[in-house]
């Protein structure tokens, strides 16, 4: 069966990947005589998340460098099409990290060297690219960072950083609708105040990018929606978005460090200023977290899919491009802030 690969091309270790960067390769992947516990994958939904940036980074520059020539792996969401496995039966929508490779001869032994989850019983055909987003990585890094890091109570106010993407989204409506919190964020431009306000139900939203980017604007327009400071930051970019919240943050307040994407595209991050006696007296607290243990947690699934249910969940909004030859377009979007929630690639 012909099978399309995305394979690293070249590296770009400052500003936003361009296509260059990548390349498809085409290839046969033999799809006949099975033998027990193989089967046969082919992928549905790529996912481009930001933390895939340091892939096509030069070792030295980054420690997820993968070599020119091989191939990107990232999450997926995938349909079990011909199969002599046990735990992966033919029919069944699965997500994973896995190779960008559209076609794959896959086993019961190589799946346990990746993460991967079970979809059946969560999507359709017509939902499967939740298994990338709401369902997938980022929904377990919203479980995960919100939850188990933050841990809100009711009353509290918490600011969110990227608040119109995938993570930062989602942060917001869980806050609101499970954990009753006041939910503020920060994003890019005038449509996507509107959208995390109007549509996801925020209590405000500053404009980040109608001001300088300075630490001292941040800080006075986070001050003008949240007078009395803030109890909780949930932080996806860092920088001046950082320093802003930390001076803003009431005592017993805590920053969840998610990500930063504001540093993401410098040949080196920048790191940012703050006074961390600060936190002492008043007892505040910074903290970083991954989304793997949160994703592979059993409660996970469950929980994410009853709030969508329940409408406590009331948009999982996706930018959508199609075919894998797009992906490079797709990652660039991240950046660029081009994409209004998550971004998928079909295939
Ligand atoms: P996303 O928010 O859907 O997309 C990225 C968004 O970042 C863009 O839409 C853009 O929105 C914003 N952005 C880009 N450059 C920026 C800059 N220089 N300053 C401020 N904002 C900028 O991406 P995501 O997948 O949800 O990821 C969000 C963050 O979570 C990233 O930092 C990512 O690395 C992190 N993350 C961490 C984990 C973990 O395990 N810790 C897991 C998943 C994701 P605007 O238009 O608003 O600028």
């Amino acid at each position: 069966m012909e099978s399309k690969t995305l394979v690293v091309a070249s590296y770009c270790n400052e500003g936003i990947p361009s296509a260059e960067n990548f390349r498809i390769e085409t290839t046969t992947v033999d799809v006949a005589n099975l033998t027990d516990g193989e089967f046969i994958a082919k992928l549905l939904i790529l996912s481009a998340d930001p933390y895939m940036r340091n892939m096509v980074r030069q070792a030295g520059f980054s420690n997820r460098t993968i070599p020119i020539g091989n191939p990107l792996t990232g999450f997926v969401t995938a349909e079990v099409v011909e199969s002599k496995s046990d735990k992966f039966p033919k029919g069944m929508f699965f997500g994973a990290s896995l190779p960008f490779q559209t076609v794959q001869r896959l086993s019961d032994g190589a799946m346990l060297k990746t993460v991967s989850w079970n979809l059946s019983s969560y999507v359709t055909r017509e939902t499967v690219s939740h298994g990338i987003g709401v369902l997938g990585m980022p929904g377990a890094t919203v479980y995960g960072g919100l939850l188990k890091v933050l841990r809100p109570k009711e009353g509290e106010t918490i600011f969110i950083s990227g608040a119109a993407g995938a993570v930062g989204g989602l942060v917001g409506q869980l806050a609101k609708n499970i954990c009753g919190c006041k939910v503020l964020g920060s994003c890019g431009g005038a449509d996507k105040v509107k959208f995390v306000t109007e549509t996801l139900g925020f209590d405000a939203a500053i404009d980040y990018k109608s001001g300088d980017g300075s630490t001292a604007t941040l800080q006075a327009a986070l001050a003008a929606v949240a007078p009395k400071g803030i109890d909780m930051y949930f932080d996806n970019v860092g920088g001046a978005h950082f320093e802003a919240s930390f001076r803003s943050l009431r005592p017993a307040g805590r920053i969840a460090i998610c990500g930063g994407i504001g540093e993401y595209n410098k040949a080196e991050y920048s790191g940012v200023n703050i006074n961390p006696l600060q936190m002492i007296y008043t007892q505040q607290r910074i903290e970083g977290f991954l989304s793997t243990e949160y994703l592979i947690a059993q409660e996970f699934l469950p929980k994410m899919k009853q709030w969508m249910d329940e409408k406590k969940i009331v948009a999982v909004p996706e930018t959508t491009f199609a075919g894998i030859e797009s992906w490079p377009t797709a990652f660039q979007a991240l950046f660029t802030g081009a994409n209004t929630g998550k971004v998928v690639v079909t295939v």
